[in-house]
């Protein structure tokens, strides 16, 4: 999804600036030669990390989760500006030239919806937002100067792999999976892993509700559906490959046989500065291989009948009408019941498999459209949990 590209930026903001992404992104700006002015910082509810980000960044605007914590951070900056949650999120989106969302999960849409509005750059991680909304972002798009950016590995190396070759001499893309911590484990030990195993990541140090879907495959299932909305493909275009190094971050092949990978140590530095930066490649390196060390790549194919994320994104895409924005909001909660010891690891597929068994088709026309079907899903998916899985609260 790209409608134009710019020259370097000079500001941007950072939302969900106190996660794993965001606080990447910020080193990733003091790292730099020549930094943009940081706009707009956004947090839910950290309010010590904020501050200390507040005081080293220096934004013009804030945006936090609750009024109450409003209160607290305008006490403490009383020059700065301080705006609170959707509404702030999405008019903060639109100020600066990149809006970079680092939000966790549906609440990102706010921002997506913000930036791309507004024809800014969207440096998107929170793929959340696009599998959700992925036909009311594109028909925002083509009325906009905006142009989304991936900060997600394995698109962002797509991204890079596409300048390589004409849109119609790709022939398909390739989304490698490092398999997770589970990716060789028997159906029996698998019945019996626990939170901290599901949040003991082999390969990448992320937050929980990523790291628990890298457990599930989920995340590759939720990727699955980012490509085909970032780089209209036919989701049967779209492959997965497991590769337990994550060194190879995905690739794209062509007509002619070529397939192009992009290859680095494990490292979200990387592919945020690339959609700072973009079109310009900027320094310093993050992740570059050394090859005075032994390096083995391995590929192997997804375990599908256990991993079943998989299946369910291709039945999404092709059900569309609003499937993608169901599974997405069922998996979400799914995954914050499992943290809160509600359901086991082996509950998380049954949940989304008897919850997309209630699926209603919709069109979706607007982000109202699809907030009221993710508001749906989560009560339907609660109902299944607490029916079947767990004791109710
Ligand atoms: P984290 O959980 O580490 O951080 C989430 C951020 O979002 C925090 O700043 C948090 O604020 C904020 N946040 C949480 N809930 C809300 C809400 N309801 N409204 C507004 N802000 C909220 O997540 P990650 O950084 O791991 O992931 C962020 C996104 O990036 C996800 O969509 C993920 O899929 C994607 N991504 C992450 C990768 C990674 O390596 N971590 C890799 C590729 C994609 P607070 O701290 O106050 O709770
Ligand atoms: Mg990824």
């Amino acid at each position: 999804m790209s409608n134009f590209t710019s020259p370097k930026a000079a500001t941007v903001s950072i939302f969900g600036s106190t996660g794993s992404i965001g606080r990447q992104a910020l080193d990733v700006i003091r790292d730099s030669a020549d930094p943009p002015q940081v706009h707009a910082l956004s947090a839910n509810s950290n309010f010590e990390a904020l501050c200390v980000q507040i005081g080293e960044f220096r934004p013009k605007v804030v945006v936090v989760g609750s009024l109450a914590m409003a209160h607290q951070v305008s006490e403490r900056f009383a020059w700065l500006e301080c705006r609170v949650g959707a509404e702030g999120l999405s008019q903060s989106a639109g100020e600066a030239e990149i809006a970079l969302n680092a939000v966790v999960g549906f609440a990102g849409l706010s921002v997506t919806m913000g930036a791309v509005r507004a024809g800014r750059r969207l440096a998107l991680a929170n793929k959340e937002s696009l599998v959700a909304a992925g036909p009311v972002v594109r028909k925002a798009m083509e009325n906009s100067r905006a142009e989304i950016v991936p900060v997600d590995s394995e698109h962002a190396a797509i991204h890079q792999c596409l300048r390589a070759g004409r849109v119609t001499e790709v022939e398909r893309l390739i989304l490698t999976s490092s398999g997770g911590p589970f990716r060789t484990m028997s159906i029996e030990a698998l019945s019996k892993v626990t939170k901290a195993d599901a949040l003991r990541h082999p390969t990448w140090a992320m937050g929980p509700k990523i790291t628990v879907d890298s457990s599930t495959l989920m995340n590759k299932a939720l990727e699955i559906i980012e490509a085909v909305e970032l780089f209209s493909v036919r989701p049967d275009q779209v492959e997965v490959v497991v590769h337990p190094e994550s060194i190879v971050h995905s690739m794209v092949g062509f007509v002619d046989g070529s397939l192009l990978a992009q290859l680095s140590q494990p490292d979200m530095r990387l592919p945020i500065a690339y959609a700072l930066g973009y079109p310009q490649r900027l320094a310093p390196a993050y992740g570059a291989l050394d090859f005075a060390e032994e390096l083995a790549l391995h590929f192997e194919a997804p375990r599908r009948e256990i991993f079943r994320g998989l299946d369910f994104a291709y039945g999404a895409l092709e059900v569309g009408r609003g499937a993608p924005a169901w599974l997405n909001a069922i998996n979400e909660v799914a995954v914050t019941n499992f943290l809160e010891d509600r359901i086991n690891w082996g509950d998380i597929y049954p949940v989304i498999a008897e919850s997309l068994e209630l699926f209603m088709p919709v069109d979706l026309n607007s982000a109202q459209d699809v907030m009221d079907l993710d508001q749906i899903a989560r009560v339907r998916c609660l109902e299944v949990i607490d029916k079947k899985f767990a004791s109710p609260r």
